[in-house]
């Protein structure tokens, strides 16, 4: 399931090959799981940080919807289908804590592909399956992603 990586450090390239294959590894597994046992986690670069409507609560924010920027189909879309939860994420440590919390079955990542690389670290600590939709423009602010294939990622069933 966890691909064995032993040096001390990893080429993009590497990672992404890994990503890629826990991914196609897990997915079916991934689809099999019920809307309402299955977390969205997407970061918060993703924000139109001038205009977002979010509610900040600790280390991660609720999306309004507001229209200002991606996340905002995301969470509606998750919100349509059922999902347990939809978190906007400060850090990559808020993800333990809310497997911790709100013990999922499955987590869809929406994140670069060394955030979901530690995913899937963390899925498999926790038992958790887990799913990785990349950003198309990774980087700390106005990051992006393809629309169109998050939300097929969300519906997977
Ligand atoms: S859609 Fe959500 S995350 Fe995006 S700017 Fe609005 S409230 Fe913030």
């Amino acid at each position: 399931m966890f691909p064995c990586l032993k040096k001390e450090k990893y080429s993009e390239k590497e990672y992404n090959a890994a990503v890629e294959k826990m991914n196609r590894a897990m997915e079916s597994r991934f689809a099999a799981v019920p809307f309402n046992e299955r977390l969205i986690f997407v970061p918060q670069c993703l924000r139109n940080i001038g205009k977002c409507k979010a509610t900040e609560c600790g280390s991660y924010y609720i999306c309004m919807e507001c229209g200002a920027c991606k996340v905002g189909p995301l969470a509606a879309k998750a919100r349509a289908l059922g999902y347990k939860g939809f978190y906007i994420l400060k850090g990559g440590r808020t993800v333990e804590k809310l497997l911790k919390e709100l013990k999922p079955k499955a987590i869809l990542g929406i994140a670069c592909y060394f955030e979901g690389f530690q995913g899937f670290k963390e899925g498999q600590k926790h038992g958790v399956i887990v799913q990785f939709s990349p950003l198309t423009k990774d980087g700390c602010v106005h990051t992006d992603l393809d629309l169109e294939e998050t939300i097929k990622v969300i519906e997977k069933y």
